[in-house]
């Protein structure tokens, strides 16, 4: 194949391309002239990608559809079209949504070269509008299923809105890529909490199991009847109500005249820690719990103390915001105390309860 020589006893003579001097000849000429005759890599001058216009979802060579940032799906498609020669130790590919990306290449094109060197390709970037296969299905679709995210007795915090967002984006980015219409018709946001309205029961049914594992609801379905279909069939339209609990974690609670605090919620059950006896316990997640699980205050909005003295059933604790000393009275859990550990302190009809930290 390729041809080297290097001039013995450091002889030079010219390239016959350039007519430089050099002591080393590939294929017949200098190393300057063999690198610009022998490029790293062929790339493309242009690559052209069709970006669905309702879902963003990008068409990628192989002929699927695929949900992920633009600028991401150009720099994995443009990789994989570079052809490599020579000796090429690594590709980049720099690209952040203008009309050109940039591919850097890096390894020399011969082994004789004396070292590596990054070369650099410019290539035309196209975008073109489409609609994706799932949503040319969808726009002939009806609402099909509804699913209303609710707290009882107050609204949906922010965190629990964002979380909500981020499981529904994932779940019904799996619905999509087995086919199904799960791109929503309509997500609602109201000061009540979140709907999503869906084309496909089945990604409806698969959002409300990926929530339910992640977060604790009381789950109603409902359907009823919305006419015939062009078959003949009866629809039917579902709507799934997820209910949050009034309560969440970390939130002290007041439940059969006890104080607790409420240290994780999971799977159908909640664990307690009884401000009584400071130790823990568990209550099963049922409407009851729902209706008389009340909520006194958060842990973190608790102000901080600190335990002075220990003399059952008696513990000495100091604030830490007004230095002032107080007694608590415990029926139990002096051992996970000792002299000078942090805890929270909470009041409540006129007894004073603490949290260790
Ligand atoms: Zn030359
Ligand atoms: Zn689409």
């Amino acid at each position: 194949m390729s041809r080297f020589s290097i001039l013995k006893s450091g002889k030079e003579i010219s390239c016959p391309q350039c007519g430089r001097p050099t002591r080393i000849l590939i294929n017949g000429v200098c190393p300057e002239c063999f690198r610009r005759e022998n490029p790293l890599a062929t790339v493309p001058e242009k690559i052209s990608l069709k970006v669905c216009r309702i879902c963003g979802a990008v068409e990628v060579p192989s002929g699927r559809w695929v949900r992920r940032d633009f600028e991401e799906v150009v720099k994995t498609v443009l990789k994989g079209e570079v052809e490599k020669r020579g000796e090429v130790k690594a590709v980049d590919v720099v690209y952040d949504g203008g009309d050109y990306a940039k591919v850097r290449v890096y390894g020399r094109a011969h082994d004789a070269l004396p070292h590596d060197y990054w070369e650099e390709y410019l290539v035309k970037v196209e975008r073109k509008s489409a609609v994706c296969p799932a949503c040319v299905k969808l726009i002939s679709k009806k609402e099909e299923a509804r699913i209303q995210v609710r707290a009882l007795h107050r609204a949906l915090t922010l965190a629990e809105k964002k979380m909500i967002k981020s499981i529904a984006e994932s779940s019904l980015t799996r619905s999509w890529e087995k086919g199904r219409a799960a791109q929503p018709i309509r997500v609602e946001e109201g000061e009540q909490g979140i709907d999503i309205v869906l084309a496909s029961r089945e990604a409806a049914r698969e959002l409300v199991s990926a929530l339910s594992s992640k977060m604790f609801f009381d789950v109603l379905e409902t359907s009823k009847d919305v006419g015939i279909d062009e078959s003949g069939r009866g629809k039917r339209r579902v709507t799934y109500r997820l209910l949050l609990p009034p309560f969440r974690e970390g939130d002290i609670v007041e439940y059969k005249d006890k104080v607790y605090l409420i240290k994780r919620i999971s799977r159908g059950r909640m664990s307690l820690f009884s401000l009584g006896n400071l130790s823990e316990t568990s209550l099963g997640m049922t409407k009851r719990a729902y209706r008389d699980v009340k909520t006194l205050a958060g842990l973190k909005d608790l102000e901080e103390g600190m335990v002075v003295s220990i003399e059952p059933p008696y513990v000495m604790v100091m604030s830490l915001k007004n230095f002032e000393s107080f007694e608590v009275k415990l029926s139990g859990g002096f051992d996970s105390l000792t002299e000078g550990s942090r805890v929270r302190v909470f009041r409540h009809r006129g007894k004073t309860y603490i949290v260790p930290l």
